[in-house]
């Protein structure tokens, strides 16, 4: 049995910031106390005034393996997740080999992770137009959420869905009460042609806006008729904000979040024949970017999450500047935290809010509530511990996902993270590794 309490000035707990003890008993909170408290029996880590809050849960994440293991694996990155104080994730349904769209795949993916597991782990399963009749077992099998595409992947594996193969669904997802995830790029023909693919205006605008506000219109009418739970992944063009208020003034089964690289790097500063920047759908202007901001202080976004899509240098096409070429994918689940305080600070907001958007939110998205996402007693003691006035730069060194290539490599930010507990076990201390292999495989409703 392991036995031990963690004292902070600035715990926080039910959405305020507190001096508290937190008793741990084996994997869970036993129970928090106002202020210092001390028991001779029990060994007290002093934190002092570092911030001490629930594990950040990154419900976007692609770990690509089985199958393109020389992309990403479990080990690499639940390493990173840990030393970046993300607690628990879910995996997509892509960019492994094969990908998550049946029970057998899945059941592959879960051998895949065993002993590989240095954070908490769930998963999606995946909809493409031949795999309908494996969604419910998917379901049973216990997937947090279906993922589909309106648009091409960028892996052949996983074709994109029409609307035909989502209505064909919805039954299924509203019996079970499971999300449908869209990426939410509908394409089509009417765009400019592209002159140099090592620009990065050419890139911007081969993904412009009314396609990703054609797919949200698309996904707001199966969320009406079927009156299910739809979640919009990734969202970047801010002319879909509108429809998505308005939406969400109807009903609480739409749900909406972003990613860092949106937030916190601009069209205007990307340079021309570099990839590593490359997304999709990609990052916008600075007047867009602002509107996402606005949009996320006025808290329009449920949750924010990484989308780590990471891809060997070679697939980024780094050398040759081939935007069109490259693999569209962003590295940085290490990185959330830091990212998002910093340019949050820049635009107002507060760590609370923040802390929220990374903890309590995602688990109520993943209805994991009711035990993650915040420090209380009985909730499972995934706990990140970071210090908000501690500048870096990001080096190479530094990043342990399995790629160096990510464009957040040199950028100066605050908050590191210093100390991340995993089911009770402390597993990074002085952010580094202490103890390994504590993350649980999680299954929904089971
Ligand atoms: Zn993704």
């Amino acid at each position: 049995m392991t036995e031990f309490l963690i004292h902070s000035k600035r715990c926080f707990i039910n959405e305020e910031f507190f001096e508290a003890t937190l008793h741990i008993r084996n994997d869970k909170i036993l129970t928090t106390y106002r202020g210092l408290k001390t028991r001779e029996s029990l060994p007290l880590l002093d934190y002092g005034n570092l911030i001490v809050m629930s594990g950040i849960i990154d419900v976007h994440v692609h770990i690509n393996e089985p199958g393109r293991e020389d992309w990403e694996g479990f080990d690499t990155a639940t390493k990173a997740a840990a030393i970046g104080g993300v607690t628990t994730l879910i995996e997509m349904p892509l960019n492994a080999n094969p990908v998550t769209t049946d029970i057998k795949a899945f059941q592959l993916k879960q051998e895949a992770s065993k002993n590989k597991l240095h954070v908490n782990c769930g998963f999606y399963g995946g909809i493409i137009p031949t795999n309908k009749n494996d969604i419910e077992d998917l379901i049973n099998e216990g997937v947090f959420g279906i993922k589909g595409f309106l648009t091409h992947s960028g892996i052949d594996e996983f074709p994109n869905v029409s609307k035909t193969d989502l209505e064909a669904i919805a039954p299924i997802l509203k019996k079970h009460n499971i999300p449908l995830l869209l990426h939410c790029e509908l394409s089509d023909d009417n765009v400019p042609e592209v002159t140099n693919p090592k620009s990065y205006q050419d890139y911007l605008q081969s993904r412009p806006h009314h396609w990703e506000t054609n797919a949200i219109d698309l996904a707001l009418d199966i969320q009406k008729r079927y009156d299910i739970k739809v979640h919009i992944v990734h969202l970047s063009a801010s002319e879909g904000i509108e429809r998505i208020k308005k939406h969400q003034q109807k009903t609480n089964k739409l749900t909406v979040e972003t990613c860092p690289h949106y937030l916190y790097f601009n069209a205007e500063t990307i340079p021309d024949e570099s990839p590593i920047y490359k997304c999709a759908p990609p990052i916008r202007e600075s007047i867009n970017n602002d509107k996402l901001w606005s949009f996320l202080l006025n808290d329009g976004f449920n949750f924010l999450a990484s989308d780590h899509s990471p891809a060997p240098p070679k697939r980024k096409q780094l050398e040759s500047g081939d935007f069109f070429k490259a693999w569209g994918g962003i590295s940085g689940l290490q990185f959330t935290l830091p990212i998002l305080f910093t340019e949050g600070k820049k635009r107002g907001l507060s760590t609370e809010k923040l802390i929220l958007l990374l903890t309590k939110k995602p688990a109520e998205f993943l209805e994991l509530d009711y035990k993650k996402g915040d420090l209380i007693a009985g909730f499972d003691a995934d706990i990140t511990v970071w210090d908000d006035s501690h500048e870096f730069t990001i080096s190479e060194e530094s990043i342990r996902h399995k790629h160096k290539a990510t464009p957040y490599l040199n950028e100066t930010v605050f908050g590191k993270v210093i100390h991340t507990f995993v089911n009770g076990v402390q597993v990074v201390k002085n952010s580094e590794f202490k103890t390994l292999q504590q993350g649980q495989l999680l299954l929904k409703n089971r």
